[in-house]
C-alpha cells in the first residue's frame, strides 16, 4: 500500500509522474531504448529538455531576457554560483533559517555581507520586517521559502537591487512575478522531481560585472552558451521534471496549485490550532504553506515518540520534524494529496481523543 508521504525532501511526486518516468526508463516513446541509455546530444533528449524549458516558461510566465538552466550541485552549489559570478562588492541577504544562513557563508568569501534582517532570535520562527534594503547591493539575496522552520516569503518583493531567491521547497506552488527577480533557484527534490539536477532561471544582463576570473563550469555564462549541455545533464532527472511540469499544466497551472495549497494548508494548520495537544512553531503570519511544523505543547512532549509510532501505524510517514526544531513537520508540496492531509488530521484528532488531559 501506497504511504502518504509528508517527507521534506526527496519528497512525494505524482503518482502519473513516476509512472510515466518508470515507463520512460523502461523505453522512452517506444524508442527501444532506455532514458538512461541515450545520447544527451540526441533529438530523442533535445525533445525532454526543450520541453522542460517551454514549460518552465509557460508555466511561470517567465519573461524574455533570462534563461532556463539545468545544472548539477544542489541549491548548495548555487549559494557559491551566486556570488562568484554576482558579487563585485557588496552584497545584502535575509536570514530566515539554515539554509539563508549557508547561502551568506558562501557569499562572504567573495565580499562584503550585509544581513538585512535576521530571525535568528526567536530560533527562525517568522520573517523579518520592516529591514532596509541598501541600494549599493550588487543584489539581495532570500530563501522564500525555509524548509526546515516552516515560514515563508509568500509575495514577490520589491527590491532597488536584483532580487535573487533560493525557491527550492515552494516553486511552481503559486504564481509568481518572475520579471521581480535576477535569479531563481533550487534543487528539484522538494517539489519540482528527484534528487540530482537544480534549475536556475536567470536574468542574462546581471552577468559579466564582475572582474574575478570564473572557472568554466561556476560561469553562468557557459551553460547559457550551451543551454545546459556543456556537460552531460542529469538527463533522468530533467525527464521527471518535465512530467511534472506537464502534471502542473493539466492541472490547471499554478493558480490551481495555490488553491490546491492553500486549501491543504488550511486543513492542517486549522487542526494545529484546535487540537489541545499541539501548538505551531512558526508565527501565524509568516507560516508556510509548504512545510507545516508543530510540536507537542509542554504538557505531552513526553508523548511525541508515541505520537510518531501512532503516525507510522497509519501509514505515515516523514512527519519527525528536523532536528533544529523537533517536533512534526508535515511537508505539503503540490503533489500531495488533500485526502492524505485529511488522513494526518484524523489521527491528530484520534491521538487527542486517546491522550489529552
Ligand atoms: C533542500 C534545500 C536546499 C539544499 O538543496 P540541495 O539540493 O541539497 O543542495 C537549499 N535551500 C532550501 C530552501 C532547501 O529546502
Amino acid at each position: 500500500m501506497k504511504k502518504h508521504n509528508f517527507s521534506a525532501g526527496p519528497s512525494i511526486l505524482a503518482p502519473e509522474v513516476i509512472e510515466n518516468t518508470a515507463k520512460a526508463v523502461r523505453d522512452l516513446n517506444g524508442i527501444g531504448l532506455s532514458i538512461m541509455e541515450i545520447s544527451h546530444r540526441g533529438k530523442d533528449f533535445q525533445a525532454v529538455i526543450d520541453e522542460t524549458v517551454a514549460l518552465f516558461k509557460e508555466i511561470l510566465e517567465i519573461p524574455e531576457g533570462y534563461h532556463v538552466l539545468f545544472l548539477g550541485g544542489g541549491a548548495s552549489m548555487q549559494f557559491c554560483m551566486i556570488p562568484y559570478n554576482l558579487l563585485a562588492f557588496k552584497a545584502a541577504y535575509l536570514e530566515t533559517g539554515s539554509w539563508a544562513k549557508k547561502a551568506i557563508k558562501e557569499a562572504k568569501l567573495f565580499g562584503n555581507v550585509e544581513v538585512v534582517g535576521s530571525s535568528a532570535d526567536k530560533n527562525y520562527n517568522y520573517i523579518p520586517r520592516g529591514y532596509v534594503i541598501p541600494e549599493d547591493a550588487d543584489y539581495f539575496h532570500v530563501t522564500t521559502n525555509n524548509t526546515i522552520f516552516g515560514t515563508e516569503i509568500k509575495e514577490d518583493l520589491d527590491s532597488p537591487v536584483p532580487l535573487i531567491a533560493d525557491m527550492s521547497s515552494d516553486i511552481f506552488s503559486r504564481p509568481m512575478d518572475v520579471s521581480k527577480y535576477g535569479v531563481i533557484y533550487g534543487g528539484a527534490q522538494k517539489n519540482l522531481g528527484p534528487a540530482g539536477v537544480t534549475f536556475v532561471i536567470i536574468k542574462e544582463e546581471l552577468l559579466g560585472k564582475v572582474s574575478r576570473q570564473i572557472p568554466t563550469m561556476i560561469d553562468y555564462r557557459t551553460h547559457i552558451e550551451k543551454e545546459s549541455m556543456f556537460n552531460t545533464p542529469p538527463c533522468l532527472p530533467i525527464y521527471t521534471c518535465m512530467e511534472t511540469l506537464r502534471w502542473i499544466k493539466k492541472l490547471g497551472g499554478l493558480e490551481k496549485m495555490k488553491q490546491r495549497n492553500d486549501e491543504k494548508a488550511k486543513i492542517i494548520y486549522d487542526e494545529i490550532d484546535r487540537n489541545s495537544m499541539f501548538v505551531g512553531s512558526a508565527e501565524e503570519a509568516s507560516r508556510s504553506i509548504m512545510n507545516a511544523c508543530f510540536v507537542m505543547k509542554p504538557d505531552y512532549k513526553d508523548l511525541e515518540k508515541d505520537f510518531l509510532e501512532f503516525a507510522t501505524q497509519n501509514n505515515i510517514v516523514g512527519i519527525k520534524g528536523h532536528r533544529s526544531v523537533g517536533g512534526f513537520r508535515a511537508s505539503i508540496y503540490n503533489a500531495m494529496s488533500i485526502d492524505s492531509v485529511k488522513v494526518l488530521v484524523d489521527i491528530m484528532k484520534k491521538f487527542e481523543k486517546k491522550h489529552a488531559k
